[in-house]
């Protein structure tokens, strides 16, 4: 019997051990490997590979994105810690730290002064999978690159492998800096990295990413292999770019600009 096959055996023997009907639980279909097979649950939001696109012409104000940063990091659990030891799984930047390979003397003043929003590119091709030594972190069918926390070793090598700084290392227990704690999203521990996760599992809740719901049409999620789904009409009526392209990473997430 092959790893993959065991593996999902082991699942749904853990689902079944547990009574529960209609294919593996929330709670362990979040983080279940690419390699195993899963039922979508009742009124999932599904894709064959979902993308994000940021209309930066929509947040001119500071408000425009904390709305979305504090939406992300309330349903999260993200923690509140200032210094070199932040959690974020969406935050900003300047220009020239975010398309550094499109920076030149010569840039328009309104690129240089304007922010722009950061969060994991859930790229096509990506480093911090390859690296990792446990399989904690890895790519769904669906695209999305999640995290195990439970199967996380704190060794770092995906914050190293990761060429965007998407992830967040707890230095310390993360649990006395959350305000506020969403208690339908697990709370992290000590020694392990964490980041965005396209909101996974809102997704199976059939609701949409917190950020998109929060930015009123400045985000847009969606299935980019579906050529009639919004995200593709607005690649297709819309000049984007994207994060590091020379790196063959193949990001997910699409900026107009
Ligand atoms: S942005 Fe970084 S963490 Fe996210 S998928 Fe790409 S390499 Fe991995
Ligand atoms: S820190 Fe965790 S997720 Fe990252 S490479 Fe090590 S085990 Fe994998
Ligand atoms: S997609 Fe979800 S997890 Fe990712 S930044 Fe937006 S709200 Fe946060």
């Amino acid at each position: 019997m092959d790893n993959n096959r065991r593996t999902f055996l082991k699942i749904a023997g853990i689902s079944a051990a547990l009574g529960l009907s209609g294919g593996i639980p929330l709670s362990l279909q979040a983080y279940t490997p690419a390699d195993v097979e899963y039922v979508p649950t009742k009124g999932q939001i599904t894709g064959k590979r979902w993308g994000m696109v940021i209309d930066t012409r929509k947040f001119t104000k500071p408000e425009d994105f904390q709305r979305v940063i504090e939406a992300c990091h309330q349903t999260h659990n993200v923690p509140d810690i200032q210094g070199n030891e932040e959690i974020k799984w969406i935050w900003t930047d300047h220009f020239e730290q975010v398309f550094p390979s499109s920076s030149n003397p010569y840039l328009a003043e309104r690129y240089e002064q304007q922010d722009f929003l950061l969060l994991c590119n859930h790229c096509n091709n990506p480093p911090c999978v390859r690296v990792c030594p446990t399989k904690a972190t890895f790519q769904r069918a669906d695209g999305i690159i999640m995290m195990d926390f439970h199967r996380c070793i704190g060794c770092r090598y995906c914050m190293a492998g990761c060429p965007y700084g998407s992830r967040s290392f707890n230095f310390s227990d993360p649990k006395p800096y959350v305000q506020n704690l969403n208690p339908d999203f697990p709370a992290r521990m000590r020694g392990v990295v964490e980041k965005c996760t396209f909101c996974a599992a809102r997704l199976e809740q059939g609701q949409m990413p917190a950020c998109v719901e929060a930015s009123n049409g400045g985000l847009i999620f969606g299935d980019l292999s579906d050529p009639d789904s919004e995200i593709r009409k607005v690649l297709r009526e819309n000049f984007t770019v994207r994060r590091k392209v020379e790196l063959g990473t193949n990001p997910c997430v699409f900026y107009i600009v």
